[in-house]
């Protein structure tokens, strides 16, 4: 049997990244498909773990040979999933986490409307920027630009089969972990 696709969105800051660990950790048989971007590494990010970080010429020319699921430009970056790693992990039977944004949620929608959309949300939007601060991993522009795409994004949100307010990482383990175990 084929594996299933699952979407998480959420904006910058929600704490997806922290959620996702955790839960894989959880579900050794699950898997997270690792996107490209042009952004540029974060302190302690991994080319090929984190994402696979590239030039936005070379992004530009996989898009153009349609090796992209979907793409979208974010914050002035481009991030796209790649086809391979979908098929392969579906094929293989297992279940798959694409930690995408909203509009490239969208595109995954027209394309696999199987698969199933969860939205996670900081419990306010002050938290977010207490969040988005305290990391320090981004420049105080970045933290801007990042704050205003929150509230476009948590709108869009509201069109994801799953919401998961993400205040303490035990909640929302907990009910990522239900909509996982729902078959
Ligand atoms: P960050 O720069 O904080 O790692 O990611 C910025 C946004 O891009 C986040 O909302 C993240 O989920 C999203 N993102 C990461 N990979 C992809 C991808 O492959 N496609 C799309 N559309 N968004 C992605």
């Amino acid at each position: 049997m084929n594996g299933r696709l699952f979407k998480i969105a959420g904006c910058s800051g929600a704490g997806k990244d922290t959620l996702i660990a955790k839960f894989l950790e959880k579900n050794p048989g699950v898997e997270r498909s690792i996107s490209v971007t042009t952004r540029q590494p974060r302190r302690g990010e991994k080319d090929g773990a984190d994402y696979f970080f590239t030039s936005k010429d070379e992004f530009k020319k996989s898009a153009d040979s349609g090796e992209f699921l979907e793409w979208a430009e974010f914050c002035g970056n481009f991030y796209g999933t790649k086809k391979s790693i979908v098929q392969k992990a579906l094929e293989k039977g297992r279940d798959l986490i694409l930690k995408i944004e909203v509009q490239g949620a969208k595109q995954i929608k027209e394309k696999m409307p199987e698969a199933k959309s969860i939205f996670i949300m900081p419990p306010s939007l002050k938290v977010l920027e207490e969040r988005l601060r305290n990391r320090h991993t981004d420049s105080e522009e970045d933290v801007l630009k990042r704050l205003k795409a929150a509230e476009a994004e948590i709108e869009a949100g509201r069109k994801f089969d799953y919401t998961i307010i993400n205040d303490t990482i035990e909640n929302a383990l907990e009910k990522l972990q239900n909509i996982f175990d729902k078959k």
